[in-house]
Parts: C-alpha cells; sequence; structure tokens
C-alpha cells in the first residue's frame, strides 16, 4: 500500500513524498482511516514505529480539509486579541520531543493554511509568547509550559479540533498526571463534544486505561 487519497488530504500526500516516504507504517495505515472516521483512539505504538507519522498525518490532513476555525468561535475581535487559538493540540513530556514533533509538523503542513508553534519549559517564556502572538494553529506543547501560557492569558483552547496525547504513561512517569487532566479540562466547551483525541503510550498499565476511559469516548484501541 502507498499513501493515497482518499482519506488523505491531496496536500498532505505532497508534502509526505516530499519527505520520500513511499508506504505508511502499520500504525499510520490504522490511524489515518480511524480518524478520517471521526473516531477516538488508544494507540499503544514505540518509538521507531512512525508513531508521530501516525498521529500527524490524520490530524493535518482532517485539519487541511475542514480549513480554519471561523472568526465567530474566537472571544473577542481576533485581530485586536492576543491570544493564539489553535485547533490542534500535542502534548509531549520533553522538549527533545516536541521539538521534534514540531519539526515534522511544520515540514507536512508546507503550503498549507496550518501554522504550526512550539513551547516547551526551561526557556523564555517571552519569546515564545511572541511567536504565539503571530499565529497558531498546531500548537506542540510540555504540559507544564502550557499551563503556565494559559494562566497568562496566552493561549485559549476552545478551538481545540484535535487533542493528541504522546508518549501519555512518560508523562504520567513525570507527574504530569494534574497539568494534563486541567488542559483537556480546558478543551471541553460546556455543550461542545466536536473534539477528538488520540492517546498515544508505548504501554497500556492501569493509569493510562483511566485517562482512556475519561479522556476517550467510545475508543478504537491499536496495538502495533
Ligand atoms: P517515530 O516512531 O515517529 O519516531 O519515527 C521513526 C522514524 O521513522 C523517523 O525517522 C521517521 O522520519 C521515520 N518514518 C516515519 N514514517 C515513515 C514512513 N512512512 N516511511 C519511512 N520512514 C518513516
Amino acid at each position: 500500500t502507498a499513501f493515497t487519497s482518499p482519506p488523505l488530504d491531496e496536500l498532505l500526500v505532497e508534502n509526505v513524498k516530499l519527505s520520500r516516504f513511499t508506504k505508511p507504517t502499520p500504525v499510520q495505515k490504522y490511524s489515518i482511516p480511524i480518524v478520517a472516521a471521526k473516531r477516538d483512539l488508544m494507540a499503544c505504538a514505540q518509538t521507531g514505529s512512525g508513531k508521530t507519522g501516525g498521529f500527524l498525518f490524520p490530524v493535518l490532513s482532517q485539519s487541511f480539509i475542514a480549513g480554519p476555525a471561523p472568526i465567530e468561535q474566537s472571544e473577542g475581535n481576533i485581530f485586536t486579541s492576543n491570544k493564539a487559538y489553535p485547533t490542534a493540540l500535542i502534548l509531549a513530556p520533553t522538549r527533545e520531543l516536541v521539538s521534534q514533533i514540531f519539526d515534522e509538523s511544520k515540514k507536512f503542513s508546507y503550503r498549507s493554511w496550518m501554522k504550526s508553534c512550539v513551547v516547551y519549559g526551561g526557556a523564555d517564556v517571552n519569546s515564545q509568547i511572541r511567536l504565539l502572538e503571530r499565529g497558531c494553529d498546531l500548537l506542540v506543547a510540555t504540559p507544564g509550559r502550557l499551563n503556565d501560557l494559559l494562566e497568562r492569558g496566552k493561549i485559549s483552547l476552545r478551538n481545540i479540533k484535535f487533542l493528541v496525547l504522546d508518549e501519555a504513561d512518560r508523562m504520567l512517569d513525570m507527574g504530569f498526571e494534574p497539568q494534563i487532566r486541567h488542559i483537556v479540562q480546558g478543551c471541553d466547551m460546556p455543550g461542545v463534544h466536536d473534539r477528538q483525541t488520540l492517546l498515544f503510550s508505548a504501554t497500556f498499565p492501569k493509569d493510562i486505561q483511566m485517562l482512556a476511559k475519561d479522556f476517550l469516548k467510545e475508543y478504537i484501541f491499536l496495538s502495533v
């Protein structure tokens, strides 16, 4: 099998070809139609399995097809507001990992409407805020720094359509569970349930099963 459209958006297929990826890895092959069918996903996948593409390809593809969120969905006037309103949010445990995901996201969203941003702790927050103010459609973040920016009022999660938790087991090992729960609550607008959630983890112990139960709705379980 090759990367074909549909269900993948044509521009995404072209961008994937520019990377010289000729065929999807198993996690990519299965995640693409699951996300296109608007389902939530719990995926057990190791580093090296192509799991980054496993969530980026379907999330970018569906986002390209959907187009930007209407301006009315933003609080106040988007042209005077200095808040970022991403439509896709990817959480990962470390600076290294979010930076890698951000690089891939930029590459695969080439020539699209989507602008990617990355935020992580241990670096100057003001330069991250300045980049967010220039627009952010897909945000890759570590949980602690994202909460800091939410408290500062620099990011709104009200437009989030895709939420990805990558390496969820590592995030829990690092003690990020309270921050993650706070962030997920912030994505839940009263009366609105049009968000898709994708949970990626190398292992599937009790605490990850609890996250899946609390964050996902009628999810598909994928193990590769
Ligand atoms: P990951 O598991 O996401 O860290 O990916 C592991 C490596 O596989 C990375 O260097 C990717 O660039 C590469 N990769 C991901 N998907 C594909 C694909 N479909 N074809 C070839 N290489 C890939």
